[in-house]
C-alpha cells in the first residue's frame, strides 16, 4: 500500500477527496491491549478485505448494497433512465428542497441523517477563496437554537462523538453535514432535525465566534503544508488547463482566512445556502411517514434569496493540448512519473451506460492485474507501477498510469510503466483473463446481492448522495443484479480491448514528474520522455502467455484427527471444541451478516523467542505466506483466489504467531484448506524476496529528507529505548535480513501447532463447521509443547525526557506528549483510563481549539497491557504554529494538573458515560467486534463474559475516581515530551 503515499501527489486533486472536518479519531471504547501487532495485522487485512469493496464501487458505482423490493421488470428500453429504488421515498418541496428517506436496520436503534449542499469552494467570489469550509465550520459555532458551542455540548450528552459521529465535508462541488443519532430517542431525533434545519440556513456567523474560528482553520490548513501541496501548487494549475478548480482549492487562501469581513462570509451563506441547492437524506430505523411528516413541516419555510444567482456548473475543457510539468521539492523522497490522459466523463444514466460501466470494470480489473504481475518479475524495474481509468476532476474521466522509479533509474522505471500499457494497447487481453475478470466481478456482485437485507444504512447515504448530486442513478440491488447478469455473459474481448484503444491516447495527455530537488539537473526535458514512449512504441513485444494453473493448493492432504470434547457456554453462545491434536476451537454464530466468517487462531513465541541478531530475518518471515502455498506460487495462488470470497493472512507478531481471515460460507472448505498449506507447505520465491528487499531499500534512500519520518523515527526510538526491535526503518535493520533465516523461521514458527487456539464469528454455526475442522484443524501437525512468549522487557523509558527534532520548510510543529508506567491491570481499572483519556481529549478541543484557537484537531489516546506485564501509556498529540509549541503544551500539562487538584467537570464524566454506553450499542453488532473483543479475552485469559457487565462498569465510574486514576498515573514523574520543528 506504499503506492497510496506518493499518488497522494495526484490523488489529492480528485473531486472524491473533500475536506473532512471535526475528525479526531476514537478509539475503541473496550478495547484489549495483549498483542498490538495482532491488532494492527488484523485490521490490515481488513483493510484488504474492504478493497474489494472499494474496486466495486468503481465496476458498479451504484451497486453499494442497495436493497430492493421490485418486481422484475425488463426495462422498456436500455436507453431509458433507471428508475429509482421504489423503497425510497423521496419528494421536493415547493420551495425546490429535496429528501429521501428509507428505513434500514442496520444497525438497529440508529438513524442517520445528512444535509446535503450542491454548494462549495467552485461557488466562491475571489474574496470568498476558503469560505465555503470556513462556513461549515461556522454551523457548529452557533445557530438559532443552539448558541455559540452548544450544539456540540448537547450532543456529546446525548453520547453522540465528536469527529467520529457528527462530522461534515467540504468539496469543489459539495459541502454534506452528518449527523448519526439513536432513533429510540423522540426527543433526540427531534431535535436532530432541527439542527439541520439550523444548518441549512440559520447558523449565527457571530463575529466574535468568526474569529475565533480564523486560528482553527489556519491550523487545519498548516497541517496541510508540505512537499506536496507546495508541489502541487506548481502542477495543479497546468494540468487543469488554468480552470476555475486550480484556484479554487477548498481549502482556501491565507489571506482571505486572515482577513474576511463576516459580511463577506455572511454573501455566501445568503446566495448558496439555499433549498433548491439543498437535500436531506433520512436512513435508519426510524418510521418512513412521521419522519417525512416532521420535514415537511420544518423544512417548508426555507426560501430561496431574491434575484437568485444561477449556480453555475464549472468543467475542464478537454483543449486537446499536452501538458508537462516537472516539480521537484527538497523534502520528496522519490521519483513519481505520472501519465494523464483526459476524457469526457462517461455518464451513468441508463442500463446502456451501466453496461459500459460494467466493460470498463473488467478492463480496469484485467490492466490491474497485469501490473501486479509486472511487480512479480525478476529485477524489479520500480519501487512501485500501476494504471487503470479513474473519475478525475470537473466532469472528467482519466486514464492514468504511475511509476514510483529506482532511485536514479526514472527512464528504466518509466519505460517499464508504459510498455506494459503499450503493450495492452497492442494486444489487449486473452479470453482466460477476460474470464476470471468476470468471475471477479460476478462473485462481487452476488456478494453484496446476498447482504442485501444488512446492508448498513450509511451505504444507502451514499447512493442517495450521488443521486441528489450527480444524478447517478439508484435502481436497487436486484435491478443492478440483473443487469450483471443480463450483460455480463455477452460482453466480448474485442469490446474490452477498445477501451484501451478509446482511452490510451495521444491527446489531452498530461506528463507529470515529481522528484527530489537533489535531482533537479537531471530531470528530463518533455522531448526526452516522448522519446522514451515513441522508442517503447517501437519495441518488439509479444503478447502475455499464461502457464496453466495447478487446480489445487495442497501436494500432500491432511489426515483428518477428531473432536474429543464439546462445551456450550449458554451466556454467549459459543461452542468450545478440543480437538484429538489438543487445539482448542472457539464458534460463536451470529446474523450480523449473511455470508461473512471471520477467524483468528494464535499461539504464544512469535518473535520474542529470536535473538536481537535474528530479529529482522524473523520480522520479514511475515513476507513468507505471499511466496504462495503449496502447489500455488503468489501468481497462481492469486488467480485461485480470484472468484473466491477468501482473505487468510499467516502472522508472526512479537508474542504470538497465527493467522486471521475471512470467508464467505461457499468458501470456507477452501480457505480451511489454504490455512492448512500455509502451515504445512509453505514456499520460498528468491525473486520475490529479492524485489521486496531491493524495494524497501529504494524507499529508504531519501528518506531523511521527510521531516515526518525523521520525526516519526525519533519517536520511536526514544520510546522503544533505542532497543532495535523497536527502532524505525533503516539500511543497517535491512541489511541484517536473511531470506533463508526468515523462511526456516516461519517453517519453525508454524510446524508445531501445539498452543493453538482457533476462533471462529460469523454466519456459521458447529454442525457446517465440525466436518471442516475435523480435516484441517485436528490435522495441524503438534511435534512437542507449545513455546512460550519471552518478556523482552522493552517499554517506554521512565523519567522525564525532551527532545525536539527540527526539520523542515514550512512554519509547523507536531507535538507528541506521553505519559507512561507500570499499570494495575484490570477490566474496571482499564475502562476508568478510558474515563481519563477521554474527558482529557473534551477539555483538549474545548481549551486548544475553542477558547485559544491554536490547534485543530488535538488527540488523546491510551493503551493498556496485561501481560507481559501491566503497562499503560498515554499519548496527547497535536500540530500547531512552531511560535505557539511550549504555550499549547503548557495548557495541555495545565489541564492534566486541573485534572488532579479538581477532578474533570461533572458533565464531561456524564459525557464520556452517554458516548462509550451508545457506541458500544452499534458496535456489539458487528462481526468485527466479536472477533476483536474475543481474541482480546482469550489472549488475556479474561473471562468471554466480560462485555456483560460493560453497563455496570461504565455507570459506576465516578469523577472522584477519574481524579484519583489521573493522580496515581498522570504525575509527570514519567513524562516524555517530543517536538518536531522547522530546521534552523
Ligand atoms: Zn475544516
Amino acid at each position: 500500500m506504499k503506492m497510496k503515499r506518493y499518488l497522494k501527489f495526484y490523488i489529492v486533486i480528485r473531486d472524491s477527496t473533500p475536506i473532512p472536518d471535526k475528525q479526531h479519531t476514537q478509539q475503541q471504547v473496550f478495547k484489549r491491549k495483549t498483542n498490538n501487532q495482532l491488532k494492527i495485522n488484523f485490521m490490515q487485512k481488513k483493510i484488504s478485505w474492504r478493497l474489494s469493496a472499494l474496486v466495486l464501487s468503481f465496476i458498479f458505482p451504484i451497486t453499494i448494497n442497495v436493497h430492493a423490493q421490485q418486481k422484475n421488470s425488463k426495462p422498456s428500453s436500455t436507453s431509458a433512465a433507471l428508475p429509482l429504488d421504489p423503497a425510497v421515498r423521496t419528494g421536493k418541496l415547493s420551495n425546490g428542497f429535496t429528501y429521501y428517506i428509507r428505513h434500514n436496520e442496520e444497525p438497529q436503534k440508529r438513524v442517520t441523517l445528512y444535509l446535503v449542499n450542491k454548494v462549495g469552494s467552485i461557488l466562491e467570489d475571489e474574496d470568498q477563496r476558503g469560505l465555503a469550509h470556513f462556513m461549515e465550520h461556522m454551523s457548529f459555532n452557533g445557530t438559532t437554537h443552539y448558541p455559540k458551542n452548544e450544539l456540540i455540548n448537547y450532543l456529546q450528552k446525548s453520547g453522540v462523538r465528536f469527529g467520529a459521529d457528527i462530522n461534515a465535508s467540504t468539496n469543489y462541488d459539495q459541502t454534506v453535514y452528518q449527523l448519526p443519532l439513536p432513533a429510540d430517542n423522540p426527543e433526540l431525533l427531534k431535535n436532530g432535525i432541527q439542527i439541520l434545519r439550523d444548518w441549512a440556513q440559520n447558523a449565527t456567523l457571530d463575529p466574535v465566534e468568526i474569529d475565533k474560528e480564523r486560528g482553527v482553520v489556519l491550523e487545519e490548513k498548516r497541517l496541510g503544508k508540505g512537499a506536496s501541496e507546495r508541489m502541487q501548487q506548481q502542477y495543479m494549475p497546468v494540468i487543469l488547463d488554468n480552470s476555475r478548480y486550480a484556484s479554487r482549492s477548498p481549502i482556501g487562501t491565507d489571506k482571505v482566512l486572515n482577513n474576511f469581513k463576516p459580511a463577506t462570509i455572511r454573501r455566501f451563506y445568503h446566495d448558496w445556502y439555499r433549498p433548491d441547492l439543498q437535500a436531506i437524506i433520512v436512513v435508519g430505523d426510524i418510521n418512513v411517514n412521521q419522519i417525512e411528516k416532521q420535514i415537511r413541516l420544518k423544512f417548508a419555510d426555507l426560501k430561496n434569496p431574491a434575484n437568485e444567482r444561477p449556480r453555475p456548473s464549472y468543467h475542464v475543457a478537454l483543449t486537446g493540448k499536452n501538458h508537462f510539468v516537472a516539480v521537484t521539492d527538497k523534502e520528496m523522497t522519490a521519483t513519481v512519473a505520472e501519465v494523464i490522459i483526459k476524457h469526457a466523463q462517461l455518464p451513468l444514466r441508463s442500463a446502456e451506460d451501466y453496461r459500459k460501466m460494467i466493460i470498463r470494470g473488467l478492463f480496469n480489473t484485467m490492466l490491474g492485474e497485469r501490473y501486479a504481475e509486472l511487480s512479480r518479475k525478476p529485477n524489479l524495474p520500480f519501487i512501485q507501477a500501476a494504471a487503470g481509468i479513474n473519475g478525475f476532476i470537473g466532469a472528467l474521466d482519466s486514464y492514468d498510469a504511475t511509476v514510483v522509479a529506482k532511485p536514479g533509474e526514472l527512464e528504466h522505471s518509466f519505460k517499464a510503466l508504459w510498455l506494459e500499457t503499450e503493450r495492452v494497447k497492442r494486444f489487449g487481453f486473452t479470453i482466460a483473463e477476460l474470464e476470471r475478470a468476470k468471475k471477479v466481478s460476478f462473485n462481487q456482485i452476488e456478494a453484496t446481492y446476498e447482504e442485501r437485507d444488512k446492508a448498513p444504512s450509511e451505504s444507502y447515504v451514499e447512493e442517495y448522495m450521488a443521486l441528489f448530486l450527480k444524478h447517478t442513478p439508484s435502481p436497487g440491488i436486484a435491478r443492478e443484479f440483473q443487469l450483471v447478469k443480463q450483460y455480463l455473459p455477452g460482453i466480448s474481448l474485442p469490446e474490452v480491448n477498445q477501451i484501451a484503444a478509446d482511452y490510451v491516447t495521444s491527446a489531452n495527455r498530461d506528463i507529470l514528474i515529481l522528484a527530489p530537488d537533489k535531482y533537479k539537473g537531471q530531470l528530463p526535458a518533455e522531448s526526452l520522455v516522448l522519446r522514451w514512449m515513441d522508442e517503447v512504441s517501437r519495441e518488439q513485444l509479444k503478447p502475455i502467455e499464461h502457464k496453466q494453473s495447478a487446480a489445487t493448493v495442497l501436494i500432500t492432504p491432511p489426515a483428518p484427527g477428531k473432536i474429543i470434547s464439546e462445551q456450550q457456554d449458554k451466556e454467549s453462545g459459543i461452542t468450545t471444541l478440543v480437538l484429538s491434536n489438543g487445539i482448542k476451537v472457539l464458534l460463536k454464530p451470529t446474523t450480523y451478516k449473511n455470508n461473512e466468517i471471520l477467524f483468528t487462531a494464535f499461539s504464544p513465541g512469535g518473535t520474542s523467542v529470536y535473538s536481537d541478531g535474528d530479529f529482522q530475518s524473523a520480522s520479514f518471515a511475515n513476507v513468507v505466506p505471499s511466496f504462495g502455498a503449496g502447489h500455488l506460487d503468489n501468481d497462481e495462488l492469486n488467480k485461485y483466489l480470484s472468484g473466491k470470497q477468501i482473505n487468510i493472512r499467516p502472522f508472526i507478531s512479537e508474542r504470538i504467531q497465527g493467522v486471521n481471515g475471512a470467508a464467505a460460507n461457499k468458501d470456507m472448505e477452501s480457505a480451511m484448506e489454504l490455512m492448512y498449506a500455509y502451515f504445512t507447505e509453505p514456499r520460498k520465491d528468491p525473486v520475490l524476496s529479492d524485489n521486496m528487499l531491493s524495494r524497501s531499500k529504494a524507499e529508504l534512500a531519501n528518506r531523511s529528507d521527510s521531516p515526518g519520518s525523521v520525526y516519526q523515527d525519533t519517536v520511536s526510538a526514544v520510546l522503544g529505548n533505542y532497543n532495535i526491535r523497536r527502532t524505525g526503518p533503516s539500511m543497517e535493520k535491512l541489511n541484517r535480513i536473511n531470506p533463508d533465516r526468515a523462511f526456516e523461521i516461519y517453517k519453525e514458527r508454524f510446524a508445531n501447532a501445539a498452543g493453538l487456539t482457533f476462533l471462529f464469528v460469523g454466519s456459521t454455526d458447529s454442525v457446517s463447521m465440525k466436518p471442516l475442522i475435523e480435516k484441517y484443524i485436528a490435522s495441524l501437525p503438534v511435534t512437542g509443547s507449545p513455546d512460550e512468549a519471552k518478556d523482552l522487557h522493552i517499554h517506554i523509558p521512565e523519567g522525564v525526557i525532551e527532545r525536539r527534532v527540527y526539520k523542515g520548510n514550512e512554519p509547523k510543529a507536531t507535538v507528541t506528549l506521553v505519559y507512561s508506567g507500570p499499570f494495575d491491570y484490570s477490566p474496571e481499572n482499564e475502562l476508568k483510563m478510558e474515563a481519563v483519556k477521554e474527558v482529557i481529549q473534551i477539555r483538549l478541543i474545548e481549551r486548544l481549539r475553542e477558547e485559544e484557537s491554536g490547534v485543530y484537531s488535538p488527540y488523546a489516546r491510551v493503551a493498556v497491557t496485561k501481560l507481559p506485564e501491566g503497562r499503560f501509556n498515554l499519548f496527547i498529540s497535536f500540530g500547531c504554529g512552531p511560535q505557539n509549541a511550549d504555550k499549547l503544551i503548557a495548557s495541555a500539562q495545565d489541564e492534566i494538573t486541573k485534572l488532579r487538584t479538581d477532578g474533570p467537570r461533572q458533565v464531561n464524566v456524564d459525557k464520556f458515560k452517554a458516548e462509550s454506553l451508545r457506541t458500544m450499542e452499534t458496535k456489539i453488532q458487528s462481526n468485527d467486534f466479536w472477533l476483536g473483543y474475543l481474541n482480546g479475552q482469550l489472549q488475556n485469559a479474561e473471562s468471554i463474559n466480560q462485555i456483560n457487565g460493560y453497563s455496570a462498569m461504565i455507570n459506576k465510574i465516578t469523577a472522584a475516581d477519574i481524579k484519583e486514576f489521573a493522580n496515581t498515573y498522570l504525575s509527570g514523574k514519567n513524562f516524555i515530551k517530543l517536538i518536531l520543528l522547522p530546521g534552523k
